[in-house]
C-alpha cells in the first residue's frame, strides 16, 4: 500500500473502509458485492481531507501565486491584454478569496459556505492552459493533480454551477471514484483521467461547448471518469469463461460495464459524494451516463458505429438520438485514444496494456480456461497488434467523427496516421 493510499484510508470511516477492502477482495475472486453495506451513514468533514492533498493544494497554490505575482509585477500598469491573461486574473482573484485551512480550523464561525471555499483549488496555471491539447502530458500529474484537473474541467464546462455541486462534494465524489479504481497496470485511475482529458479535448477543440447542453457536458465528464471504475484487470471474456458471479449477475452481457455503472451508483449513495443531489433531472442524466459507460463495451462497437454512420448525413443537434449517438462516439474515441497522443506519452500505455493482458492469459492458463489469443505472449506481436487496432478500429471511428466535424481530422486523425506510420516503419526495420 502506498503512502497516499494509507493517507486516503485515514479519511474513511471504519465501516466504509471495511466495505472498500471487502469489495476489492471480492472482485479479485470475482465475487458479487453486498450492496447492503454500501457507504451508509458516513460522516466526514472538510478537515478529513488527506494531509497529502492539503499539502499539495498549498504548494500548488503558493506556486501559482508566486507565478502570478511575477506576472503582475512585470506588467503592473496594464490591464489584461488577451483572453488568456483575463483568465489568469480571474483565477488569481479566486485564489485570493480562498480561506486557508488554518484560518478555518482556528475559527468557530466556519459555516458551510466557508467549508466549501476551503476546497477551492489553485489551478496549476502551467498545465490547465494546455489541458485541451491532445498532446497533453498525462504522466506529469500525480494522483492529486489528476483530481484537481478533473475538478477544473467540471468548473470550466459550467457543470459545477449548473448542477449546483458544492465544491467539497465534487472533490469527495472524485476522491471516492479514484479510491475505487484498482491498481492495475492499465485499467487504473490514470486511464480514467486520460479518457476524461481526451473528452475535454474533443469538446474544446471541436467547438462542441455551444452545441451540446451543459447537462451533456456533465454526462460526458462523469461517464468518462467512471467508465472503468473497479475494473479487476480481467476482461469480459475472462468473466464469461470463468462463469464468475459477476458474469451471472449481469447475464453475460456487458459484464464489466454494468459493474462500472453499479459502482458509480454506490459511490453516489453517499450524500457527501452525490454530485446530483441538487439536480432535478437526475434520473435522466444518470440514465444517459449509463448508456455512455455501456457504450465502451467493444462487443457493441459495430452497432454503435453503424448507428452513428447512418445519422451523419442528417445529423441534428436538436435530435436527442443523434446527440446520444455522438456522445457515445466521443467517449469511445477517448477510451482508445492513447495512440493519438505523442509517442513518449503513448508508449508506456501500450506496455501497460500488454502487461495486464499477459497477466490475464497467465491466469487463464493456470485456471485451464480458454486462453485469449491477443493476450498470449507466445502468440501476440505487439507492433502487429497495435497496427491492426489503429487500422481496424481507431482510424475508421475517428474518420467517421471527422466526417461529421471536420476539425477532428487535424487534431486526432492526423496524429493517429503518424502513429500508424511509426508502427509500419518499426515493422519494416524489424524484418
Ligand atoms: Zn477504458
Amino acid at each position: 500500500m502506498s503512502a497516499e493510499e494509507m493517507s486516503l484510508k485515514t479519511v474513511e470511516p471504519a465501516q466504509q473502509k471495511e466495505d472498500v477492502e471487502e469489495a476489492a477482495t471480492d472482485d479479485k475472486t470475482g465475487q458479487v458485492e453486498d450492496d447492503e453495506n454500501s457507504y451508509q451513514g458516513s460522516e466526514k468533514s472538510a478537515e478529513d481531507i488527506p494531509d497529502e492533498d492539503a499539502q499539495q493544494f498549498e504548494s500548488e497554490r503558493n506556486e501559482a501565486m508566486v507565478d502570478d505575482f511575477h506576472h503582475s509585477q512585470n506588467d503592473s500598469t496594464k490591464g489584461p491584454a488577451n483572453a488568456s491573461e483575463r483568465r489568469r486574473e480571474k483565477r488569481q482573484r479566486e485564489i485570493d478569496n480562498i480561506h486557508t485551512d488554518e484560518q478555518c480550523r482556528d475559527s468557530d464561525s466556519c459555516d458551510e459556505d466557508v467549508v466549501d471555499m476551503m476546497d477551492d483549488v489553485a489551478w496549476p496555471l502551467d498545465t490547465v492552459d494546455r489541458l485541451a491539447d491532445p498532446d497533453f502530458d498525462v504522466w506529469r500529474l500525480g494522483r492529486d493533480g489528476m483530481v484537481d484537473h478533473i475538478q477544473y474541467m467540471y468548473n470550466d464546462f459550467g457543470v459545477t454551477q449548473a448542477w449546483k455541486i458544492p465544491r467539497l462534494t465534487l472533490r469527495m465524489f472524485l476522491l471516492g471514484v479514484r479510491e475505487r479504481y484498482q491498481d492495475n497496470p492499465y485499467h487504473n485511475f490514470k486511464h480514467s483521467f486520460c479518457v476524461t482529458q481526451m473528452v475535454y479535448s474533443m469538446v474544446s477543440k471541436l467547438n462542441l461547448r455551444n452545441l451540446l447542453s451543459v447537462d451533456d457536458l456533465g454526462i460526458l465528464l462523469t461517464a468518462a471518469v467512471c467508465h472503468d471504475v473497479d475494473h479487476p484487470g480481467l476482461s469480459n471474456g475472462y468473466h464469461s469463461h470463468a462463469q464468475s458471479p459477476l458474469a451471472i449477475l449481469y447475464d453475460y452481457k456487458s459484464i464489466l460495464e454494468q459493474h462500472h455503472f453499479a459502482v458509480t451508483c454506490r459511490i453516489l449513495t453517499n450524500k457527501e459524494r452525490n454530485i446530483f443531489r441538487n439536480v432535478a433531472n437526475r434520473d435522466e442524466i444518470l440514465s444517459d451516463a449509463r448508456s455512455l459507460i455501456l457504450a465502451t463495451d467493444l462487443a457493441l462497437h459495430k452497432d454503435i458505429m453503424d448507428d452513428f454512420t447512418k445519422r451523419i448525413p442528417h445529423f441534428n443537434f436538436s435530435n436527442r438520438a443523434d446527440v446520444m449517438s455522438l456522445l457515445k462516439i466521443i467517449v469511445k474515441c477517448a477510451d482508445v485514444s492513447n495512440e493519438v497522443r505523442p509517442e513518449d506519452v503513448a508508449t508506456p500505455w501500450v506496455e501497460r496494456l500488454f502487461s495486464e493482458y499477459f497477466e490475464q492469459s497467465a491466469r487463464e492458463k493456470r485456471e485451464r480456461l480458454p486462453v485469449t489469443a491477443y493476450m498470449d505472449p507466445e502468440k501476440v506481436d505487439i507492433i502487429d497488434s497495435q497496427e491492426g487496432f489503429i487500422k481496424g478500429m481507431m482510424l475508421p471511428m475517428y474518420t467517421e467523427l471527422a466526417n461529421l466535424i471536420k476539425d477532428a481530422r487535424i487534431y486526432y486523425v492526423n496524429p493517429l496516421k503518424n502513429a500508424l506510420r511509426r508502427y509500419e516503419l518499426q515493422k519494416r526495420e524489424a524484418m
